[in-house]
């Protein structure tokens, strides 16, 4: 069952299955009366039971067999929320007072699952959305979805919800010599433990969060990771004063310029940790949270790979040159030998894809163009959720808001459907007149 699923779940993903289907598909129209959301993520999730809380029915297509596939399919065995849960809850629905401040992975799906059930939503399951274009001539969003089976089918509605994500499709980045290496190349999104690298030489390439704790976890199953930096980077303790990390910037930052308050984090780091730069992290130039909101590059929260790094059980390589059989040789000029690497080269979105807009969202990078927080909402009733760079937090921000705003337009809409049809009821039958 796992299998057939996991079969599914990556067929849903595969763009030459997508396009065998689209070409094959018959289609069936439907007309949604509402909004139709597309994503059964947590931004999908939350923006339902936004919608379902003010009366208002949605559709959401997701192209998985599973709500919330980023997390159930494609993340590695070990993670846990990177923010306190506090930071990381959907709107109208906390999380349990029994979870732990930073819930497993398991625990955040069955919080998803439960958070589903308890506003009734119900995805349409393996429906991956191929095209959509607003149609002005009816004044509807025209939405084509594809099955596994082939099944294609046309939603039209009024309102569309973009939920697909930050993480939608995983980077993969072109190597010299990719062909020749001989090793496994994984993504992080195939990824599960370090256990079927025990006693391997791993290269991880890519220094944020996913590849930090990639290595750790390798380290833990005594696997034998380098790490490739290429970039510079901002590691912070989790917690620092007692505090989480993340909570105790967001309290500073009501009173403190953000300046005063990336010193500050820098100053803390540099007794916790000791200085980065020595064991090959170099901070850039602007602090933590600053490049964060001008760049929305997220600073890495140390949960034990620092000190691995600095026994040496962790090795700081710099960028690739070339791939060799069953080596890698860097731009120093040094050769390693390595049996497989693991690419946390993180994620795109997928937008650009499949919706045809190019007013709202950029084409380039398939994110809203208007930056945080003004991103949400385009024009013709398209609308956009999670797509701040601030994970969660900003997701429930902008569910809120497009709930809000669709609830405006339905009700208004709704008065003039009713006054019609009382004008119709009202209206003397051509019996009794005559
Ligand atoms: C390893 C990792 C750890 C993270 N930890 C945190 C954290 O601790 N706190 C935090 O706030 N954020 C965290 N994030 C950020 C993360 O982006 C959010 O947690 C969250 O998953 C975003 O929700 P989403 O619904 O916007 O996107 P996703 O969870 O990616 O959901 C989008 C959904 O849309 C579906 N979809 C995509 N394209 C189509 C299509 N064409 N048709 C139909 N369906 C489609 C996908 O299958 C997916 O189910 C983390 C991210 C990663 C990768």
């Amino acid at each position: 069952m796992d299998c057939l699923r996991e079969i599914q779940g990556k067929q849903a993903h595969d763009p030459i299955f997508i396009e065998k289907m689209n070409t094959s598909a018959s289609w069936r129209c439907i007309c949604v009366p509402g909004p139709l959301i597309v994503g059964a993520g947590p931004s999908g999730l939350a923006t339902a039971a936004c919608l379902k809380e003010k009366g208002v029915p949605s559709v959401v297509l997701e192209r998985s067999n599973c709500i919330a596939s980023l997390w159930q399919l494609k993340t590695y065995d070990r993670l846990r929320l990177h923010l306190p849960k506090q930071f990381c809850e959907l709107p109208l629905m906390g999380f349990p007072t029994d979870f732990p401040t930073y819930p497993t992975k398991q625990q955040f799906v069955d919080y998803l699952e439960a958070y589903a059930r308890e506003f009734d939503i119900k995805p349409r399951f393996n429906e991956t959305v191929s095209q959509a274009e607003y149609d002005a001539t009816l004044g509807f969003w025209r939405v084509k979805s594809v099955g596994v089976n082939g099944k294609g089918t046309e939603y039209v509605c009024r309102w569309l919800v973009v939920a697909t994500g930050e993480n939608a499709e995983a980077v993969m980045p072109e190597m010299e010599g990719m062909g020749e290496f001989g090793g496994d190349i994984w993504h992080t999104s195939s990824y599960k433990s370090g256990e079927e690298f025990r006693g391997k030489r791993v290269l991880v390439v890519g220094c944020g969060n996913s590849g930090m704790e990639v290595c750790l976890d390798l380290c833990n199953h005594n696997a034998r990771p380098s790490l490739v930096v290429r970039d510079t980077v901002h590691v912070l303790p989790r917690e620092m004063l007692g505090r989480s990390t993340f909570g105790l910037s967001m309290w500073l930052l009501k009173w403190l310029p953000i300046r005063f308050v990336d010193r500050l984090l820098l100053i803390v780091s540099w007794l916790m940790l000791g200085d980065t730069a020595r064991i090959g992290l170099d901070r850039p130039r602007l602090g933590p949270l600053e490049l964060k909101n001008l760049s929305g590059k997220t600073p890495v929260l140390d949960v034990g790979t620092l000190a691995n790094i600095k026994s040496g059980d962790i090795k700081v390589c710099p960028s690739i040159k070339r791939l060799k059989r069953y080596a890698v040789e860097f731009v120093n000029g040094r050769t390693e030998n390595f049996d497989a690497i693991i690419l946390a080269t993180g994620y795109k979105s997928n937008v650009p894809s499949w919706l045809k807009e190019r007013e709202m969202f950029s084409e380039k990078d398939g994110y809203p163009r208007r930056p945080f927080p003004n991103g949400w909402k385009g024009e013709s009733g398209l609308y956009a959720v999670g797509f701040t760079k601030r994970g969660l937090l900003g997701t429930s921000m902008d569910a809120r808001r497009i709930a809000e705003d669709i609830e405006r337009c339905w009700k208004h809409e709704a008065k003039h459907r009713m006054a019609f049809t009382r004008s119709l009821l009202q209206q003397p039958s051509s019996d009794s007149s005559s």
